[in-house]
């Protein structure tokens, strides 16, 4: 195992401290590989808190030996780089090899909090998995991952987080020469439906029960002790699905790419690829250029997620059929797992949209309530995040009602909707400056809205001007805080500014 030890570097040498279950897998799970080095490494961000939560010291990640470190030039003391095997289906084509084309897993260490994360290269050189790809990535959509997961994070959402984004000095080809970069991922795993499906496409049953097991063990310790213990892992999954896509839907986050290899069974957002969150409220949104028949739209992602489960429940059959005594009984339990999805994804987005409303109790209506607003919003092309930010200040001063209503092509739509609203907010225990406070917990007021991703984008890219995107990545770190005088960041684009497809960039 090569561990090279940083030159040029400051007194102490990187620590990472290690601590690697994944390369103790079977050799079949992974291909064993160093990143390949890059010509002129230079650090775009650090993410300092990140790394201190991770047990990381910020200064030496910063340093030149670092920055090596990060740019795949160097390989940590303690690291055995690897690239990981998996299937997928891609816009519902199966496709039985994948895997990572253009990272490596570079280990796993125990943050503070005592959990396990893994460190990947994103962009560090070909794999064995690479196909034709370059194995590398370029600048725009490692800022775009860094920017939007950071995001996530920061609003709650379980989601795979940004440690360094690193230019290579390298161009890398596209639709046009762009600048190359390398970005440092944070997971609870990179387990992946499409992990299970490679196994399951060859028929290696010992494989997945591995892999199930390797799953349980970091994910869901408590299905290890159930009489079932490959039924409660699929209901973990799917309840940590149901939950995260709920959260998505909340917040008008559309991923862009559900497919198969992008959905983590950890539960976390994973694969940011052409995602955004929509500005004016309208179900059908699709960002991603490649997505021409809006598989992944908005309002289509509950769907395309119960479609992933499914095709998880399919890998794991062999072990479900084995734990309950026969094929049938197998399939049954498949089947009774997956009708589980759709009432906790409701009963999820439904309690999230009573919250984003204002609404502490439950009553008989509130549901209809909330679907008239977003019907509301939908017609006159209301901005999503907006309008239910401002209704925080209308929940405590019905003077502020001016401020929403204008958000809508008719703003009358919106003041049938208010009467009908404040009667119900009546009948809440709290007053309406209370439940403004906690309405503004759960909406944010600073998204990383598409337009200003990539303005950073471009001034990076063109000018090596970093500033708009540090300036970004510090107002989305904290998303619910009222600050004043930041319309630049809480305005909708201009017709002129609105992007209307992001590309996958890969
Ligand atoms: P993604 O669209 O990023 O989820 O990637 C889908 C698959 O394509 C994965 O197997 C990636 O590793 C692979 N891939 C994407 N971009 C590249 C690239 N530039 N070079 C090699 N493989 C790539
Ligand atoms: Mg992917």
């Amino acid at each position: 195992m090569s561990t090279s030890k940083a030159h040029g570097a400051g007194p102490q040498p990187v620590q990472f401290h290690f601590d690697y279950s994944y390369a103790r897998l079977p050799e079949r799970f992974y291909a064993r590989l160093n990143p390949t080095p890059v010509a002129a490494p230079k650090l775009i961000k650090l993410n300092d808190g990140l790394a201190r939560e991770l047990g990381l010291d910020p200064d030496q990640l910063a340093s030149p030996a670092g920055v090596q470190i990060l740019a795949g030039n160097q390989v940590a003391e303690g690291s055995e780089p690897l690239a990981q095997a998996y299937a997928g289906h891609q816009f519902g084509h199966f496709v039985p090899m994948l895997g990572d084309g253009r990272t490596n897993l570079l280990g796993e260490v125990i943050a503070r909090n005592g959990a396990r994360y893994d460190i990947q290269l994103k962009g560090s050189g070909p794999t064995p998995f690479s196909r034709r790809g370059d194995g590398r990535a370029a600048m725009g959509p490692v800022l775009r991952e860094y920017i939007v997961s950071e995001a996530m994070a920061a609003m709650g959402v379980p989601t795979t987080r940004a440690l360094a984004a690193v230019s290579t000095g390298q161009p890398v080809y596209r639709e046009s020469v762009v600048p190359g970069a390398v970005f440092t991922r944070v997971a609870a795993s990179h387990i992946r439906v499409g992990t299970f499906q490679y196994f399951a496409a060859k028929g290696d049953v010992e494989a997945i029960r591995i892999l199930a097991d390797f799953a349980i063990a970091r994910h869901y310790p408590e299905a290890a002790t159930s009489t079932k213990p490959y039924r409660a892992f699929l209901d973990g999954v799917i309840s940590r699905q149901a939950r995260l896509i709920a959260q998505w839907m909340m917040l008008g986050f559309i991923h862009g790419v559900m497919n198969t290899d992008n959905m983590s069974v950890s539960g976390e957002t994973i694969d940011f690829g052409p995602c955004a969150f929509m500005e004016a409220y309208d179900p059908a949104t699709v960002f991603s250029s490649i997505d021409q028949r809006g598989r992944y739209s908005y309002s289509n992602q509950p769907i395309a997620a119960h479609w992933n489960l499914t095709r998880l429940a399919e890998a794991l059959l062999p072990l479900l059929q084995q734990e309950s005594g026969s094929e049938e009984a197998g399939l049954a339990s498949a089947n009774e797992a997956l009708a589980a999805y759709e009432p906790q994804f409701d009963a999820a987005r439904q309690a999230g949209f009573a919250r984003k409303i204002g609404l502490q109790t439950q009553l008989d209506g509130d549901g209809a309530l909330a679907a008239d607003l977003l019907d509301r919003m939908a017609r006159n092309a209301a901005d999503f995040t907006l309008t239910f930010r401002l209704l925080c200040d209308a929940a405590a001063d019905p003077a502020a009602d001016r401020h929403v209503r204008s958000l809508f092509a008719d703003p009358s739509a919106y003041d049938a909707w208010a009467v009908v609203w404040r009667s119900r907010l009546r009948l809440e225990p709290l007053p309406g400056s209370l439940l403004a406070d906690t309405m503004r917990k759960v909406n944010p007021a600073f998204i990383p809205r598409n337009h200003l991703v990539q303005a950073a984008i471009e001034a990076a890219e063109l000018r090596e001007d970093y500033r708009p995107f540090e300036e970004l990545v510090d107002v989305i770190s904290r998303p619910f805080e009222v600050r004043l005088g930041m319309d630049r960041f809480t305005s909708p684009a201009t017709p002129a500014e609105r992007v209307l497809h992001t590309f996958c960039g890969t």
